[in-house]
């Protein structure tokens, strides 16, 4: 009898698991992957539909394109998991047993936690990305600020990314001297690595925008057209981009699996939850205090298919665990980039921005669909 193994989520991370679990143990497993909306978004691509640089469409894949044929794909919202009976509930109260599960669920983006802020822009959603792009396109003057509601959020350098790519965008229309780019951090620095943030703070000042630190953005007052800080300070604006707090699934939360913000507890190496042994999670949906991020949660899914499939064919653990890695591209504007890598056990290191990151970058963002939820990158 073949074992199975369900997925919850397809996502960067789900996605990858489920092609190599299928294509590592052939018949000995099933495997289901599910999914709410059966459609794979890439969500790197919102930064660019923001500036009018990527057409949205350009963004979405129908999930069952990405998967093997060997992989069910079901699509529909899971609700619960009882960990103690192998199950998982469906929305149409459809029930799925495992003997292996991977929680691949992603996060949620919540601006409602902010007070005031329902109207505010971001670029952390499709939705909110063209509705961005809409107000940029009418914006003539005055002051755009950029702010952070919330850590942990996913890719920590993209607010300092958009920042770059604004910077370029009221230049090409030629009214950046009408404009103020305001950027503020929660931290004394751009954003979460320091290496990186000393690399470009000096690019920030160079290109005019203004960087304030320890500004942790608690409530935006839409009349007054203010924001306000834990630290007490208020910032006036004409536009307000914020990048909203985030917390992980409602089935996560609903099933006790994760934290009081559901996010999962796993062994940083193995991704195992630290409860349930037949429970893996990958991806944003991790507790892990590391980069959420489409590329961790490409080398951890990785990681975790190895160790099922090995469970299931009743072979050793592998001995390749997660290390840690992460790589990302930092884009800093005028048509360059930067790289960030590190893992675990090496701090983080970025070369001098150069053109062949960001050509690097732009490559690696249309390539992705053939590459990376196959498990194609190594
Ligand atoms: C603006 C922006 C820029 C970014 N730039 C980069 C970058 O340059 N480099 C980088 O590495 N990362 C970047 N990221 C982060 C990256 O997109 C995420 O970290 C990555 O998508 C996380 O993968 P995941 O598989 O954990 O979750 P996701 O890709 O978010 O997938 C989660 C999946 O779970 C599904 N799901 C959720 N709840 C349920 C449920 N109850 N039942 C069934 N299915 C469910 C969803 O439909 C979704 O398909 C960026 C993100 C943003 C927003």
């Amino acid at each position: 009898m073949s074992a199975e193994v369900v997925i919850l989520g397809g996502g960067v991370g789900g996605t990858i698991v489920a092609n190599l679990v299928a294509k590592q143990t052939q018949d000995r497993a099933h495997v289901t992957l599910v999914d709410a909306t059966g459609i794979h978004v890439y969500q790197p691509g919102f930064l660019y539909v923001a500036v009018g640089l990527e057409q949205p469409a350009a963004l979405n894949r129908p999930e069952s394109r990405l998967l093997r044929d060997d992989v069910s794909l079901v699509i529909e919202r899971a609700m619960r998991v009882d960990p103690a009976e192998h199950t998982v509930y469906l929305e149409s109260g459809r029930r799925l047993r495992y003997d292996h599960l991977v929680l691949a669920t992603g996060s949620r983006t919540m601006m409602g936690e902010v007070p005031g802020a329902l109207d505010v822009y971001d670029f952390y959603t499709m939705s909110g990305a063209k509705r961005l792009f809409k107000a940029l396109e009418g914006f003539q003057q005055g002051t755009i600020v950029i702010g952070v509601a919330g850590i942990p959020y996913k890719c920590p350098p993209a607010p300092v990314e958009f920042a770059f790519l604004l910077d370029d965008y009221l230049r090409a229309r030629g009214i950046r001297n009408q404009t103020e780019i305001k950027l503020l951090s929660p931290l004394n620095r751009a954003f979460t690595i320091e290496a990186t943030s000393k690399l470009v703070q000096p690019i920030l000042a160079e290109r005019g925008i203004e960087l304030t630190g320890f500004f942790n953005v608690e409530s935006v007052d839409p009349v007054a057209k203010t924001v306000t800080s834990l630290e007490g300070e208020t910032m006036g604006y004409d536009l307000l981009i914020l990048v909203p707090p985030h917390r992980g699934q409602e089935v996560i939360e609903s099933s006790r699996l994760g934290d009081e913000r559901g996010w999962v507890p796993v062994d940083k190496n193995t991704l195992k939850h630290t409860e349930f042994a037949d429970i893996w999670a990958v991806g944003d949906t991790t507790n892990i205090p590391i980069s959420k991020s489409g590329s961790v949660a490409h080398y951890e899914a990785t990681v975790a298919a190895a160790e099922i499939a090995a469970e299931v064919k009743g072979e050793p653990a592998p001995a390749h665990v997660y290390d840690g890695k992460v790589m990302c591209f930092l884009e800093t504007g005028q048509g360059k980039a930067t790289t960030i890598r590190f893992d675990y056990d090496h701090p983080p290191v970025s070369p001098a921005p150069a053109r062949r990151w960001h050509w690097a970058k732009a490559l690696f963002n249309k390539t992705y669909w053939h590459t990376v939820p196959q498990g194609r990158l190594p």
